[in-house]
């Protein structure tokens, strides 16, 4: 239910409501708009109707059901976009595209920081690269794992960009949470609630990727996870599902990005590497998702694609990404947004 309050509440009435859902067994989530208070009661569905006794209450204007299955996530309870604020100045989901880039996975200390000074020149806000992979086979390359984080710290202080990394078990969740500045939950554990419920209870943004078939309902509920435990910092990524096309490693589902801001408050990012497979395509997947309405992109480079130890064959080439950035400014522009501070 949403607890709408009126215009002129008070901040006393606003807590006296919140008290009084929290003894009716339901937790409340207070988001504080510029004009008045609203009220996320989320809980057991069954019994919801008890909370509409809170209307008699002075300060409240009126009790309405949150219509979607998922509550915090909606459009319903947080009308306006939420902005996620990465480090002072990188703000996903304001005017600014943020552009995220770097390689699928930390090879060395060499390779990411070349590749973190490389993209910054080109005008990405944050570096990524993973130390734990969550490979398809046992047997290929699974990250760098603690000594990667080190040198994704090195490669910080080098630049001053701020990194997202992924997280793929629960048990690492507290040592990535030291390191990163964003933790990632990839496409493989977008279902894995043990590991969202606890990313929930962190103060770190988390990048969620939707998994490669999970439906946006599915999508918003995993979402809707974090949320529950009290992280309101969740960031979402389209990376492509899969369908029977097989020209492209997944078909990346372009309409998740308008289908999303309909539905949801979070800011949205796409993956256009992972969803595509082929770095060729890239660009052009950039410059649709930006015309699409995204609030940033996650972009594999590497320095030496044919070396990679993952991902080679998605990954642009320093040079190809700074031409990518070049044209992605004209997109920008016409979409009413920035590209790394340009007006
Ligand atoms: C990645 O970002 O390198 C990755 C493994 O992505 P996804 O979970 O989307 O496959
Ligand atoms: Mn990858």
């Amino acid at each position: 239910m949403i607890i709408v309050m009126k215009q002129d509440a008070s901040a006393a009435q606003s807590e006296a409501a919140v008290k009084r859902i929290k003894e009716l067994g339901y937790e409340p989530h207070v988001i504080r708009g510029q004009r008045r208070d609203v009220i996320g009661a989320v809980g057991d569905e069954r019994g919801k109707m008890v909370l509409q006794s809170l209307e008699s209450m002075s300060g409240v204007d009126k009790v309405v059901p949150i219509l979607r299955p998922y509550k915090l996530a909606s459009l319903e309870v947080c009308p306006q976009p939420s902005q996620v604020e990465i480090v002072p100045g990188v703000v996903v989901g304001g005017p600014e595209i943020i552009i995220m880039a770097g390689p699928c996975a930390v090879e060395s200390e060499e390779q990411i920081v070349y590749t973190a000074k490389a993209v910054k020149r080109a005008g990405a806000q944050m570096l990524r690269g993973g130390a734990f992979k969550p490979r398809t086979s046992p047997y290929s390359f699974q990250g760098m794992e603690e000594d990667g984080l080190k040198l994704l710290d090195i490669a910080r202080q080098e630049t001053g960009l701020p990194f997202v990394t992924e997280v793929v078990n629960p048990r690492d969740v507290e040592m990535v949470a030291r390191y990163a500045d964003v933790l990632q939950v990839g496409a493989r554990n977008v279902q894995n609630f043990a590991l969202l419920k606890m990313l929930g209870q962190l103060d770190k943004p988390i990048l969620l990727k939707r998994g490669m078939a999970t439906t946006i309902q599915e999508y918003l509920m995993s979402a809707e996870y974090i949320l529950a435990e009290g992280n309101r910092r969740v960031i979402l990524c389209e990376r492509g599902i899969r369908t029977f096309e097989t020209a492209t490693r997944n078909t990346l589902d372009i309409s998740a990005v308008p289908v999303l801001k309909e539905q949801t408050h979070l800011p949205v990012i796409v993956d256009p590497s992972h969803a595509t497979g082929h770095a060729s395509l890239v660009p052009s997947m950039c410059y649709a998702s930006v015309a699409a309405g995204c609030d940033g992109l996650i972009v594999e480079v590497h320095p030496t694609p044919e070396t990679a130890a993952s991902d080679g064959p998605q990954s642009l080439r320093p040079a190809e990404f700074a031409d990518m950035m070049m044209k992605l400014k004209e997109f920008a522009k016409v979409s009413g947004r920035t590209l790394g501070g340009d007006a």
